[in-house]
């Protein structure tokens, strides 16, 4: 089961809200969170088993996946501590 979570930086007020994370009915592919330092950005992903995860803005591979318990994460704007807070919601 998926959910979502929201990224918030206090210092540059970067904010990106409602990013789905996690797994549907199966296993591969799932919807990981990435921190990408070639466009400065939060977002999601979604990992394959035989493909190497990209940027869903920019399409750059070198992205850093972020495990699902991180609740903090240096921002890619101003790489400072930000914060991640998991959602209320979920999908399937
Ligand atoms: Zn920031
Ligand atoms: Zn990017």
């Amino acid at each position: 089961m998926g959910g979502f979570v929201n990224f918030r930086c206090s210092y540059c007020k970067y904010e990106e809200r409602d990013i789905g994370v996690g797994h549907g009915k199966s296993e591969f592919p799932f919807l990981a969170l990435f921190r990408c330092d070639h466009c400065k950005s939060i977002g999601s992903t979604w990992v394959y088993q035989d493909r190497i995860p990209m940027c869903s803005i920019c399409y750059h591979e070198e992205v850093r996946i972020v495990g699902p318990q991180t609740r903090t994460i240096n921002c890619p704007r101003c790489g400072e501590p930000a914060t991640l807070t998991p959602g209320d919601r979920e999908w399937e």
